[in-house]
């Protein structure tokens, strides 16, 4: 009998060399990964065509008929082997340009084959190039069974894997065989309570046609059964993780809406509230007088007024006797910050420090002490705040700007901070879709601010081709006589971050020159701190009208007078970015402009990408379609989360109903059964164990 963790090697066809190349190639070592590396993609075979129905806008066909005649034609590069082919209703060419020498050993002239591949019409002749053939053997009926396999699998294998001819047909033959082993049903691996109710078929069905499906119907209930039950586990095993926790943590109670919140909101606040700001604070402060431990993610688009939230929700702590810290991902943004919350506070007696790495000898020592006695109320920095040696008097509330660059460790460092951990409240300007932030963030509440402050214009977003820098630099020129200052951006990655600093000086360069009269800032990761806060500072106080940077600028960096934004090959961000950057303008009231600079040559997926931009100021909808096109594994912040994104058949971006149900499940299995110990839930319990002890990565978020 064959099990699941029977090492791949012993598998009939398989041998040490194959396993060596799956291993290495796939990850697949054992008889269970192969079962569950799923086809990519099924081809069908429900049908032959004839070649008197063919054209060139079909895709896959499968016909039936004989080679009449075959011979080797051009020169050089041009050589390919050609075959006429036909089937009594016409005649078509098929066509090597590889493996010449293999096919002109193997064809045979006048027998009947079954052929498969895509029609292709060249010189207004139709041909179909590198078609699978198969021989139709009329006494055996050999390859019957091919032929009326109506879903033929397809499986991704690596070029090194294809030239060891472990080609997807290749891959067919082994999990053919290997399926054939198992004799048994697969035991199921949910309760019947869940696939009643989900109208979800057997596990051993699912796994059996999902590789070798009898038909569209039940390929679609296969797919769907697996995709429940792979989004099912990862949820079970979030939101388990979540309940334990909560009964776990008791937080600090603050519940008191006191002196300082009620002097500035009455004496302080600049402006009105809008009505999500409102709303988000009367969440979070639900949350904080509960008397659990808050863990909220607050989404709110760029200019949303997060940092106002985080203030006055600061103040909620302050007025309970606690301390709050608000951390954001770099120096500059820290600093304003801390300039930010000392002006809105103007005299209230409310002491707000900074820390960050350049805070350092006595003045540190002074702020660390100062913290310590809980004479600071509210402290502002880096990651600075997270290391060992910071201590409060009681820290009630942490507040993390930016979460993409804040990883679930540092998290959980902050609630070392205090003997009852303190209320933790993320923001991210970076929209996450819902989907994913069920997933990556599915431990944290979630509040949205989905309204802007009244009065902003949208900005208009424009895509122009790097050739065409004249135009661009007109439109500068026009938006520097209104008095207005502008961006521009270039981006870094850091593999290559040497070719991205010489495109950074050239551009620099290149804009001193045409830009005489201007003062031109410059900015990049590699100065020193205190370099790049000046030249932060000269842009921000009017005093340069153009800052060439990095994205270093991309984060929280607030100038309102700044109404053009230019991003250098655009191409090289993702959406989100794009929309994080762009967000810098349009903070003022005048019409603002987002410049996106390509090449001329560009792909289409790139150019969808930036006509999303072009026709979409909704960070909310970006990010969906950022989604869609990348996969929830290039978008930012899913590396650090610490999540499981190698979920092998379920799709974030396309399965957000599935993604529902099997949160919905999960939840009621925590809330029938929430010491784990029903019998009928046995199944799912072993499960989950044996999950999280086969995939690293969903260990990480617990
Ligand atoms: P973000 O959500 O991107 O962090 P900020 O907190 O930096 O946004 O706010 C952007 C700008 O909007 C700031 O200049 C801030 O003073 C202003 N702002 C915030 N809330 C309001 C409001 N309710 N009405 C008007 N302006 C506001
Ligand atoms: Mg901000």
């Amino acid at each position: 009998m064959i099990q699941i963790y029977q090492d791949i090697k012993y598998l009939q066809g398989v041998g040490p060399k194959r396993a060596e190349l799956l291993a290495h190639e796939l990850g697949i070592t054992t008889v269970g990964d192969l079962l569950t590396y799923y086809p990519y993609k099924y081809v069908d075979r429900s049908r032959f065509y004839t070649i008197a129905e063919i054209d060139g806008t079909m895709p896959y066909v499968q016909l039936r008929g004989q080679i009449l005649s075959a011979d080797t034609v051009g020169e050089g590069r041009g050589r390919r082997f050609v075959a006429r082919f036909s089937d009594g209703t016409g005649v078509i060419e098929l066509v090597w340009f590889q493996g010449i020498k293999y096919i002109q050993q193997s064809y045979a002239l006048h027998v009947p084959y079954v052929i498969f591949g895509k029609p292709n019409v060249f010189g207004g002749r139709i041909n179909i190039a590198h078609p699978e053939m198969d021989r139709v053997s009329v006494l055996t009926g050999e390859n019957a069974r091919h032929s009326s396999m109506n879903f033929v699998p397809a499986y991704n294998t690596t070029e090194k894997m294809k030239r060891a001819g472990l080609n997807s047909a290749a891959m067919m033959k082994l999990t053919e065989n290997m399926l054939r082993l198992f004799d048994q049903p697969f035991p199921e691996t949910l309760t019947p309570y869940i696939t009643e109710r989900y109208h979800l078929i057997s596990y051993d069905e699912a796994i059996r046609n999902i590789h070798f499906p009898k038909d569209a119907q039940i390929l679609r209930e296969a797919q769907a059964r697996l995709k429940f039950e792979e989004l099912f586990y990862v949820q079970l095993n979030i939101l388990r993780y979540m309940r334990n926790r909560l009964r776990k943590c008791s937080g600090i109670p603050c519940a008191k809406i006191g002196q300082q919140f009620n002097d500035f909101f009455y004496n302080h606040l600049p402006f009105e509230l809008t009505g999500a700001q409102k709303r988000v604070i009367r969440e979070i402060h639900e949350d904080m007088k509960s008397g659990r431990q808050m863990n909220r993610l607050l989404q709110g688009d760029v200019g949303s007024g997060k940092t106002l939230v985080a203030l006055m929700c600061a103040l909620i702590a302050v007025d309970n006797g606690c301390q709050a810290c608000l951390m954001a991902p770099t120096e500059i943004l820290a600093e304003q910050h801390l300039q930010t919350l000392r002006k809105q506070l103007g005299d209230m007696p409310v002491r707000v420090e900074l820390l960050t790495g350049s805070v350092k000898g006595k003045r540190r020592q002074k702020v660390l002490d100062d913290l310590l006695t809980g004479e600071i109320h509210i402290l502002v920095g880096t990651h600075a705040i997270i290391e060992d040696n910071v201590l409060f008097h009681r820290l009630g509330l942490a507040i993390i700007d930016e979460q993409h660059r804040f990883g679930v460790a540092q998290r959980a460092k902050l609630w070392r901070k205090n003997a009852t951990p303190p209320h933790v409240l993320v923001m991210t300007a970076t929209p996450i879709p819902r989907t994913l932030a069920m997933t990556l963030y599915g431990d944290l509440d979630v509040s949205v601010i989905n309204e802007l402050p009244p009065g902003r214009k949208p900005i208009r977003t424009i895509h122009m081709f790097d050739a065409h820098r004249d135009h661009i630099y007109a439109k500068m020129r026009e938006q520097i006589q209104l008095g207005r200052q502008i961006y521009i951006v270039y981006p870094l990655i850091k593999e290559s971050e040497k070719i991205d600093l010489k495109n950074l000086e050239d551009g620099y360069e290149q804009i001193c020159q045409n830009f005489p009269d201007c003062k031109v800032s410059k900015v990049h990761g590699k100065m020193k701190p205190a370099e790049k806060d000046t030249e932060m500072q000269r842009f921000a106080s009017g005093e340069t009208q153009i800052l060439v940077a990095t994205t270093v600028i991309e984060v929280g960096v607030n100038v309102p007078n700044a109404s053009v934004m230019i991003i250098e090959d655009a191409e090289r961000f993702g959406l989100s970015q794009l929309h994080q950057l762009r967000g810098r303008v349009g903070r003022g009231a005048d019409q603002s402009f987002c410049v996106l600079v390509t090449k001329y040559e560009i792909g289409a997926d790139t150019r969808r990408r930036i006509q999303i931009m072009v026709d979409s100021n909704n960070g909310f909808e970006i990010a969906e379609e950022d989604l869609k096109l990348r996969g929830p594994g290039d978008l930012e912040g899913t590396q650090q989360s610490g999540m499981a994104f190698d979920l092998k058949i379920a799709n974030l971006a396309r399965d957000g109903q599935l993604l529902q149900m099997a949160r919905d499940a999960a939840s009621l299995v925590l809330d029938n059964d929430p010491d784990e110990s029903l019998s009928q839930n046995a199944v799912l319990w072993a499960r989950l164990r044996e999950l999280r002890k086969t995939n690293i990565n969903w260990r990480a978020i617990s």
